[in-house]
């Protein structure tokens, strides 16, 4: 790979299921499932990961399941299990794909967590020698204050927080500068839960967004179809604007949703 390159590996780590019949938070958590026909296969999503292997270092965007939901899944997910289930095939986990590649968890230089919902941090204890685990600040005060909705995954893992700082990214003007020259911002995009984040990778005047649970699938920014766990429904509204507006530009590439069934894995070259 040419070293001004950037390539994002597009992972799909299992899959989840969330029962629409088991209401959770303020509503059906899958308000959408009226757009799919066969309930019975649909409702198992991709559970996305993404690794980038950037000059300043490697980085992976949320873990995906632990290889521990395949021998003990309803210990792993715990209360969750009432409504959701994980499946993880064989050589699907985040570290057998890194693995794959030539990488092992002690290569990452930064592990990020869009938000610490339970599909996006169960992989943390496989990827713990990474040498930064990050979240934002605002969602790790929210990991205090909703006990229920995250599942601690994080008990044996440092993780670090960072706060947002003003720019004029994203839809509350709000990121943080990873490297310090913009080739990787985490922007605030608040809503499905109030900390979440999304990954703008730019490179080579083109960017690639990675908006993790903004929304569920490509008809979320064009429908205006909002997840259905919404922490703050009027910043979900303005979150999914922003992507929209994002995807008209020339420069943009691929905007990937993490649970989007019509996503197959590949590979981005920036
Ligand atoms: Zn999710």
């Amino acid at each position: 790979m040419e070293h001004n390159k950037v390539r994002i590996n597009v992972f799909h780590t299992g899959q989840v299921y969330v029962d629409p019949s088991v209401p959770r938070g303020e509503k059906n958590p899958f308000a959408f499932t009226g757009l799919f026909r066969d309930k019975s296969k649909r409702l198992w999503l991709p559970v996305s990961a993404y690794l980038i292997e950037h000059p300043q270092g490697l980085v992976l965007v949320d873990t995906g399941w632990n290889t521990l939901v395949r021998t003990e899944e309803k210990k792993h997910l715990g209360y969750a299990s009432i409504s959701d289930r994980a499946r993880l095939p064989e050589g699907e986990a985040v570290t057998e794909q890194m693995k794959r590649l030539g990488y092992h968890p002690s290569d990452l230089e930064y592990v990020l967590l869009s938000h610490m919902d339970l599909d996006h941090t169960s992989g943390l204890s496989m990827v713990k020698e990474a040498k930064h685990i990050m979240c934002s600040e605002e969602e790790w005060k929210d990991t205090k204050k909703f006990p229920i909705r995250y599942k601690n995954y994080w008990k044996e893992t440092e993780i670090e927080r960072f706060i947002y700082e003003p720019s004029h990214y994203g839809p509350v003007n709000r990121s943080y500068d990873l490297f310090g020259d913009e080739s990787i911002l985490l922007i605030s995009t608040p809503g499905h839960s109030h900390g979440i984040f999304t990954v703008q990778v730019r490179n080579s005047g083109k960017f690639v967004l990675l908006i993790g649970d903004v929304g569920y699938m490509r008809a979320s920014w064009e429908k205006q179809i909002l997840p259905g766990i919404v922490a703050d429904k009027k910043a979900e509204v303005k979150s999914l604007e922003w992507v929209k507006k994002m995807s008209e530009q020339e420069d943009c590439v691929e905007i990937l949703a993490n649970h989007d069934q019509e996503v197959v894995p590949h590979v981005i070259e920036l």
